[in-house]
């Protein structure tokens, strides 16, 4: 009896599904021309299975069925370095190189060149910070995406992927790293990123992970962080895909075949990452609560950027992600996930010095079901004197990470051998 009524919950399921997302069947085979396998055949392929490090699948790069959702996404490009980066390599002959001389500027443009044609094709809006062997600084790199012009009109690209290659005084080190800025709280959006491109990067290249954390602070190597990720406004990630300096990876970087494996992981992780949405919030309403005194009530609309699959009616924001933080401290909310309005209020302290501005830091955090964050995060609000009214407006990432700087700990590529 049991396992009749577990079969036809299975059907009224199934029939349930049918309803909203069948449309016409097509005959769905994974080997066509072959007799099915059988499990004795299945588990002997196992038997055989290659080692890890250093065996390459041939190079397959169909279009990722998830590509859709980078539709119109503005992502900006940033192929590491250039032009032996000014005089760097006049005053030292080695200066970026491997042990053959394999430049590390030349890879980093053809895994960019390779990824500019993949994502385009996808449908995003992408852009090259170089196309050529250029000389171009840190902050003009971060300036294009800080600058960029998305297709809603909005101004600041969705996401800066700077792309190197490392190098570390150890002719064995090889594996793969993402690293953003400053403190993980900071560049959650950027991290939500890097978390899939850091998996395919380090299987699609068989680079030796879990020698080091896939992600990276970089302000575990200087402690204001890198210059070109500090300089960028928009959530930027930097990637060091392996190491040239290892002398059997120098030698499959100057292939670009090899340099494509690696742009097809990096544009598989973005297929993932943008199929999981990219949340984000109405613009909030901030203003004094009419009772009077200093009692500020805020709302907004949470959005969690999912499309309107079978589902859409429950809710998709985690509940324990929602966070309301004024100067940094958090304040008690509300959010109804039907409506998804988040409401808080607060108490200022004072409502500032007469004839001076005063201005609060406003921090919305939440998480889709992907447990991807929204964006933006920060925002200023201002009391302005004359009125007692208050203004609202997104605080650049820059602004908001500058508190956040630690010291350096020991270089992480120092610890790894
Ligand atoms: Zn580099």
């Amino acid at each position: 009896m049991k396992q009749t009524s577990h079969y036809l919950s299975a059907a009224l399921v199934c029939a349930a599904v049918c309803l909203v997302g069948c449309g016409p069947k097509r005959a769905v085979t994974t080997r066509p021309t072959e007799e099915p396998m059988s499990l004795e055949a299945a588990m002997k392929l196992i038997d055989t299975r290659p080692d890890w490090i250093g065996s390459y699948p041939a190079i397959i790069i169909p279009r990722h069925p998830a590509e859709k959702f980078l539709k119109g996404v503005t992502i900006v490009l940033d192929p590491g370095h250039g032009m032996s980066d000014g005089n760097s390599v006049e005053k030292d002959p080695t200066y970026k190189r491997g042990p053959t001389g394999v430049r590390e500027d030349d890879i980093n443009l053809r895994v960019g060149l390779l990824l500019h044609r993949l994502l385009k094709d996808a449908g995003a809006n992408v852009i090259l910070t170089r196309d050529r062997d250029m000389y171009l600084g840190l902050k003009e790199r971060a300036d294009i995406a800080n600058s960029a012009i998305r297709p809603d009109g909005g101004v600041g690209a969705d996401l800066f992927i700077s792309i190197h290659h490392n190098a570390v005084n150890n002719p064995v080190a090889n594996y793969t790293s993402v690293w953003y800025h400053g403190q993980v709280d900071d560049a959650e959006t950027g991290l939500d990123a890097a978390r899939y491109i850091a998996h395919r990067l380090g299987a699609a290249m068989r680079t030796d992970v879990g020698k080091t954390s896939p992600l990276l602070s970089d302000q575990l190597m200087y402690p204001g962080g890198f210059g070109v990720l500090r300089a960028c406004e928009v959530p930027g990630i930097l990637l060091e895909c392996s190491f040239y300096t290892q002398h059997e990876e120098e030698q499959r970087l100057r292939d670009a075949g090899y340099n494509l494996r690696e742009a097809y992981a990096i544009y598989e992780g973005l297929c993932e990452w943008a199929y999981g949405g990219r949340p984000t919030q109405l613009t909030p309403s901030v203003a004094f609560s009419p009772v009077g005194g200093n009692q500020v009530r805020l709302a907004t609309t949470l959005d969690e950027r999912l499309p309107d699959w079978w589902g859409r009616d429950r809710t998709r924001i985690l509940q324990s992600s929602v966070r309301v933080n004024i100067n940094g401290k958090p304040v008690p909310h509300d959010f109804d996930p039907v409506t998804k309005q988040l409401t808080a209020t607060f108490t200022l302290p004072s409502r500032g010095e007469p004839g001076t501005t005063m201005a609060i830091d406003l921090e919305i955090h939440f998480s889709n079901m992907f447990k991807h964050a929204n964006h933006p995060q920060r925002y200023v609000v201002e009391v302005q004197p004359q009125d007692w009214s208050l203004t609202i407006r997104p605080q650049r990432v820059k602004q908001a990470r500058a508190a956040a700087t630690r010291p350096a700990s020991v270089p992480a590529t120092m610890n790894v051998n």
